[in-house]
């Protein structure tokens, strides 16, 4: 079919292959230099209790601002990152900006909750450079281990679950605890789950997104919660946007909330003028459930 089609195609063919690989190349490149240019930051989405309506962690979110491309999103970034092993830099530029920043704020005097950076999968495959940065970081910055957590997705802890087990036993004795991120994408087992010492699941966005209109995903989320509540774990909903969510969500039992309709991802100075105020969620009485049928 290709010879039929002629050498046209098949020229056309590689010149999109090498387009693709000259962008990524070049992304590749410009991401090096970023990380020794100062262009990469951390900005910071709060997470609330729904029991209290307080501000109770923090996730850390990298931000790239590039001179030639503005800004670019992590999910462009960031698979270059790990393809490339610059992954490792950026991880480590986040752990040490967050934890300055953590102990800076609890210098000021500020509320003291905890910060969760996001690590790769290949990150926990070699882990002892994550460890041992950590370590270095915790004792550089002078900041107490238990304010600092790492977000693994569920799809790069049940790659090789065995190992992500021993990694995240490791970061539990050094005081670090762990999270799992996108939760519900990644095929985990509860026997293999519950073997895990996290503190954590993060219900993925995607459930939350139609969780009011789609019963599948409402019915998802119900499970999650139980199964969560059965391994005696926190569960957080991300990408709560509105309060149709929050209040979804509550009537199932789910602890925590991150999303837009709270707040989206801060500088480190709007997050710190944040915890300055203590700000809170008003969180109204729910409609008890007989009502809403
Ligand atoms: P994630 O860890 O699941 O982070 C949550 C993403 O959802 C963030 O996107 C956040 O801005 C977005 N989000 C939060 N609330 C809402 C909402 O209400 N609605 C919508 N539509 N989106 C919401 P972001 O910052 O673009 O990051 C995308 C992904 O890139 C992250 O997903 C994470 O997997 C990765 N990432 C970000 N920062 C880092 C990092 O420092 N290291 C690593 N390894 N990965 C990172
Ligand atoms: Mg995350
Ligand atoms: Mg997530
Ligand atoms: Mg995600």
């Amino acid at each position: 079919r290709a010879k039929a089609q002629g050498p046209a195609t098949l020229q056309m063919f590689n010149k999109e292959m090498s387009t693709r690989a000259a962008k990524t190349l070049s992304l590749q490149n410009r991401l090096r230099r970023a990380i020794d240019h100062g262009e990469l930051s951390a900005h910071y989405q709060p997470q609330v209790d729904l029991g209290s309506g307080e501000i109770i962690g923090m996730e850390a979110l990298v931000r790239w601002n590039s001179p030639d491309l503005g800004m670019v999103s992590p999910a462009d970034f960031i698979p270059v990152a790990e393809e490339s092993g610059l992954i490792d830099g950026i991880c480590e530029f986040m752990l040490d900006v967050c934890a300055t920043q953590n102990k800076e704020w609890q210098k000021q005097g500020l509320m003291t909750i905890p910060v969760a950076v996001n690590v790769s999968g290949r990150q926990f495959q070699y882990a002892r450079r994550l460890l041992s940065a950590c370590e270095r970081i915790l004792s550089v910055t002078d900041l107490d281990s238990h304010w600092l957590e790492l977000e693994l997705t569920e799809s790069s802890a049940m790659r090789d679950a065995d190992n992500a087990i021993a990694v995240v036993n490791q970061l539990k004795e050094m005081g670090i605890g762990c999270s799992i991120d996108d939760f519900g994408t990644g095929y985990s087992s509860l026997s293999v789950l519950k073997r895990f010492p996290i503190q954590k699941l993060k219900i993925d966005r995607s459930f939350v997104m139609d969780i009011t209109t789609d019963p599948n995903d409402a019915a998802i989320v119900d499970a999650i919660v139980a199964m969560a509540k059965a391994l005696k774990l926190k569960v957080v909903a991300e990408g709560v946007e509105n309060q149709e969510h929050l209040d979804f969500l509550r009537t199932l039992g789910c602890d925590q909330i991150q999303g837009y309709f709270f707040s989206r991802p801060l500088p480190a100075e709007a997050m710190g003028q944040m915890l300055s105020e203590r700000r809170r969620m008003d969180l109204k009485p729910l409609t008890p459930n007989w009502m809403m049928a």
